[in-house]
């Protein structure tokens, strides 16, 4: 891939750096990433992805923008209430840099939809605000052997991994939190959560994300990073795969 003269410019502070350089900037240039969620992670993630130029990305949500969201979806403008949310962060993504696809998915991604675009994606990052989706977005990606960037934040705090189910080391999201442990679901509506929690836990799934399609770095796979922003601490957790997993075990292997 050829990198005009402005787009040497745009991504010179990248083309800078010795990890990255010309070779990685034209792997982020190449890629395609779905984005499931345009909200709090989501916004941060579409914004540095868009920024650092992404060749392709989808974003999708199918809600729309409320003036509860506002005080940490960094993507939405006052002036997007009441539009969807893919279609307004698309447009703050454009803003920034319009040499770049980007595309809004204004559904909430589910069934032969949610097929079609993981299929179509280099990677996918996981900005969802439930588990439904969650394991859904999972399987998918397990299915079609796509990395997922999955992370979470609530209150004041947050956590991320990377999964990749064609290393043998990776588990899956499943692998960590099954689906049959019946967790009180906290939502944003009613613990409510830190603004810029979400930007940390969105920024560090940004940086995963280019990290893996750039080849740079050693990604957090097998590993699940606990951010606790009341402490300002971090904790790294090793996470094995389960070797039982009925979504990446070798049973579901055989049967897929
Ligand atoms: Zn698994």
């Amino acid at each position: 891939m050829n990198l005009s003269d402005d787009l040497l410019l745009r991504y010179s502070r990248h083309i800078l750096l010795p990890e990255v350089g010309v070779a990685g900037q034209a792997r982020i240039s190449e890629a395609s990433v779905l984005i499931v969620g345009a909200g709090g992670l989501g916004c941060p993630v579409a914004l540095y992805l868009g920024a650092a130029g992404v060749g392709r990305l989808r974003l999708a949500d199918g809600d729309t923008v409320d003036l509860t969201n506002l005080q940490r979806q960094i993507g939405h403008a006052t002036a997007a209430i009441g539009e969807n949310k893919a279609d307004s962060l698309a447009r703050s993504v454009r803003a920034i840099n319009p040499e770049i696809e980007v595309r809004p998915i204004r559904e909430a991604l589910r069934g032969s939809a949610l097929h079609e675009a993981v299929a179509a994606a280099d990677l996918v990052v996981d900005a969802s605000d439930n588990f439904a989706t969650r394991h859904a977005v999972n399987r998918a990606c397990v299915l079609f052997g796509k990395p997922l960037v999955s992370g979470a934040a609530i209150g004041f705090t947050g956590q991320l991994a990377v999964f990749d189910s064609r290393r043998a080391d990776s588990p899956c999201y499943h692998c960590l939190f099954p689906e049959h442990v019946e967790e009180p679901e906290l939502r944003c509506a009613e613990a409510g959560v830190f603004a810029p929690l979400v930007g940390v836990i969105g920024a560090m799934q940004a940086m995963e994300a280019l990290k893996y399609l750039a080849q740079v770095g050693e990604p957090l796979l097998g590993r699940l990073l606990l951010w606790d922003g009341l402490r300002a601490d971090a904790r790294v957790m090793k996470v094995p795969r389960d070797p039982a997993c009925p979504v990446c075990g070798s049973a579901a292997r055989q049967a897929g």
